[in-house]
């Protein structure tokens, strides 16, 4: 018995599944794991959802990369470690030498840890020589980044999650959050239950949280900005703005209320398709709560008007005052576990870690001193203009992290014709990815389990997470592979675990400055900003705004229609997102074999008028084909779609599949963000059994 409690052992660790940042203890004996604990998480609690609790027997899974890979004409060989650092680093150097440094571009992994993307962007700007570095919240949160910035400075929720739990009324816009982020999901339900927290969504589908929800509405696809900005007008005109706030707090008042002059009832009633009786409704809800926090996702940011709408939303927390003070808030939900902790570290193209601006002279030479090096002075690129330049013959090399980048970078086609252009392409992985077919180098990464590091959530909580297994086979952890490409290439990197990477950059940002491994021991955690005698910021705003000034701006939007309209052909909107048991396309999901079976394959959700109309029945296999490519999926009927509106989830592997074979090139102006989410399509049924 005391031989069987030896070997067993308890490690905590975070949740690489989603932003929401549930922590735990894993309990495990040699490879195999007994059982996840949540006790003590601090958001959490005692709580996860079915991926945190079960979905981890993917580490073990026999198809892990296990030795680095170099491609050999049509097939891949073994190689050392070695071997891989110096074939890459000699590659890269000989199109520096021809090309230039920006003909190199780094992606870094929104799934890897705060210290990784800090040394991805450092290997990028220090010692490749260029700002092309991004990561994959390009592909999700950068417009909601984007409205917070302009209007109230931090880009990061402007609360925590129990101050959602504590708010009167919480709006969801957009979100799935009952499948996306499920425990978020479950303070909503209980303080809905439990104490009459008032619930309004709005979304095109009839979710969870919608059928539960005191008010849903269904906007048109592409619409929110216009009922959002409705909403601010008539809290202005009805006198319910919150007065006081706006002259002791906000800029630009008078100017942003005149630009709400088109935002009526009717014209809202008439661009979104709700009435205006029920518009009322919502907005009077909103003015009579006591306090209110907006949740969105990906319903609001995949739009070519992401940003706008973000924005939006913003303006209208500032109209109401829902700022600053705890119980009300802004909160974006952030989908890879470390989206919010991959953009805060520096991998982006236009900021260093900390949101320092990549063009500030005096940012500039503090990196340059610290790191010995010069910094570059062209502007970088991020993930989307990547693929242009790819296109356009001015990238010629592109490190990847992480991503299953020719599925879920949207228009797939333009996407894999991409890499098949690039004359060296490295994908880091713990998977033979789809994306990893078209590499030059096939590099093994460790899994979270394998590593240590830090995540931040996304209620911007960073958590450590410690080793629960050593790496498998040869893998090794990130941090670990690009610490062994930038010594191939000439840098005398020399850190020996994550919590030195951290001390650097928490000597280099001011948003860090207080964070330590000591201070994140076990299951402590701090909220950014972190001062340096280590107090930190759970809700922001308390005193002032994040500008000068300290007061916060309103931003006045504009609308415009979504791209990819629908016409007589394309007839069906293709809304499209996450189911709760995979994650994204399921590289990690499908390898666990519970999950697996209770979801195994894509579907497409079909109204049951349209099916009607169509002749689809439960299972019918049909295709979807928009104005680029098509797929094949079968069929489900629920009214959690209506009309011609369909749910195609992410989770495909293969292409025939993938939801992006359909999504266009299209993105938010201000940030590149991909409108995933304005797609036409024409639906055939190919097999009605
Ligand atoms: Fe993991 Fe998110 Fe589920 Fe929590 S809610 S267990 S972080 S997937």
């Amino acid at each position: 018995e005391r031989l069987r409690r030896q070997l067993v052992k308890k490690t905590k660790t975070v949740c690489t599944y989603c932003g929401v940042g549930c922590s735990f203890d894993i309990w495990t004996k040699g490879r195999s794991i007994l059982k996840v604990n949540p006790e003590h998480g601090p958001m959490n609690g005692i709580s996860t959802c079915v991926k945190g609790k079960f979905a981890w027997d993917y580490v073990n899974s026999t198809d892990r990369l296990a030795h680095p890979l170099i491609r050999e004409g049509e097939h891949f060989r073994q190689a050392t470690w070695e071997e891989a650092f110096r074939f890459i680093a000699d590659s890269l150097q000989a199109i520096i030498d021809r090309d230039g440094p920006d003909a190199v571009g780094v992606i870094a992994s929104s799934k890897c840890t705060n210290e990784e993307a800090f040394l991805a962007q450092k290997l990028a700007r220090a010692v490749i020589g260029t700002h092309n570095v991004d990561n994959c919240s390009r592909y999700c949160q950068s417009p909601a980044t984007m409205g917070l910035w302009r209007t109230v400075g931090y880009g990061g929720d402007s609360g925590s999650v129990k101050d959602i739990e504590a708010s009167d009324l919480v709006l969801i816009v957009g979100s799935n959050t009952a499948e996306s982020h499920p425990v978020i999901a479950t303070r909503v339900k209980r303080a809905h239950k439990s104490r009459g927290q008032k619930l309004i969504v709005a979304d095109l589908r009839k979710h969870e949280m919608a059928q539960r929800a005191d008010i849903w509405f269904a906007p048109r696809p592409g619409t929110d900005l216009v009922w959002l900005s409705a909403a601010s007008k008539y809290l202005f005109d009805h006198d319910y703005q919150d007065a006081a706030f706006l002259a002791q707090h906000v800029e630009n008042v008078e100017e942003f209320r005149a630009s709400l002059e088109t935002f009526t009832l009717p014209y809202a009633a008439e661009i979104t398709g709700v009435p205006e009786a029920k518009l009322v409704e919502v907005f009077e809800a909103l003015a009579h709560a006591r306090s209110f926090s907006v949740l969105w996702a990906m319903g609001v940011t995949q739009h070519t008007a992401g940003s706008d709408t973000s924005t939006a939303i913003a303006n209208l927390l500032l109209v109401s005052g829902n700022f600053g003070k705890p119980g009300c808030g802004a909160y974006p939900l952030r989908g890879h576990n470390n989206v919010q902790g991959a953009s805060d570290f520096g991998a982006m193209p236009t900021y260093f870690p900390g949101y320092e601006k990549v063009g500030d002279p005096e940012v500039v030479a503090k990196y340059e001193a610290a790191w010995g090096v010069t910094i570059p002075t062209t502007q970088g690129l991020d993930n989307h203009q990547m693929v242009d330049a790819i296109h356009a013959g001015s990238l010629k090399a592109l490190l990847l992290t992480g991503e299953e980048m020719g599925l879920v970078d949207a228009n797939s086609t333009v996407v894999q014709d991409a890499f098949r252009k690039l004359e060296f392409f490295v994908v880091q992985d713990i998977f033979f990815s789809n994306t990893a077919r078209f590499a030059d180098v096939v590099l093994p990464a460790s899994p979270s389990l394998e590593k240590e590091g830090t995540f931040t959530s996304t209620e911007r909580r960073i958590q450590r997470l410690y080793r629960v297994f050593d790496p498998l086979a040869e893998s090794r952890p990130d941090w670990m592979i690009t610490q062994g490409i930038a010594r191939a290439m000439g840098a005398s990197w020399n850190y020996s675990h994550p919590s030195e990477i951290m001390a650097e950059a928490a000597g280099l940002t001011e948003i860090f400055a207080g964070v330590s491994y000591e201070r994140l021991e076990g299951y402590r955690s701090l909220q950014w900003p972190v001062a340096e005698d280590g107090s930190d910021s759970p809700v922001l705003y308390l005193d002032r705004f994040h500008f000068p000034s300290g007061k916060a701006r309103f931003h006045p939007v504009s609308f415009h229609s979504p791209t990819d309209e629908l016409d007589e052909e394309y007839d069906i909107h293709v809304n499209n997102g996450r189911l709760l048991e995979h994650f994204h396309e399921g590289n990690m999901t499908y390898r666990v074999a519970g999950i697996a079976h209770m979801t195994p394959e894509p579907f497409v959700e079909v109204s049951p008028e349209l099916a009607k109309e169509r002749g689809v029945v439960d299972g019918s296999l049909v295709r979807l084909t928009s104005r680029r490519g098509s797929v094949k999926v079968r069929a489900v009927i629920t009214d959690r779609v209506h009309g011609k509106q369909v749910y195609l989830p992410m989770n495909a592997q293969q292409n025939e599949m993938a939801v992006n074979f359909l999504t266009s090139s299209e993105v938010d102006s201000a940030t590149h963000t991909p409108a995933y989410k304005e797609l036409a399509a024409k639906l055939e049924v190919l097999d009605a059994t």
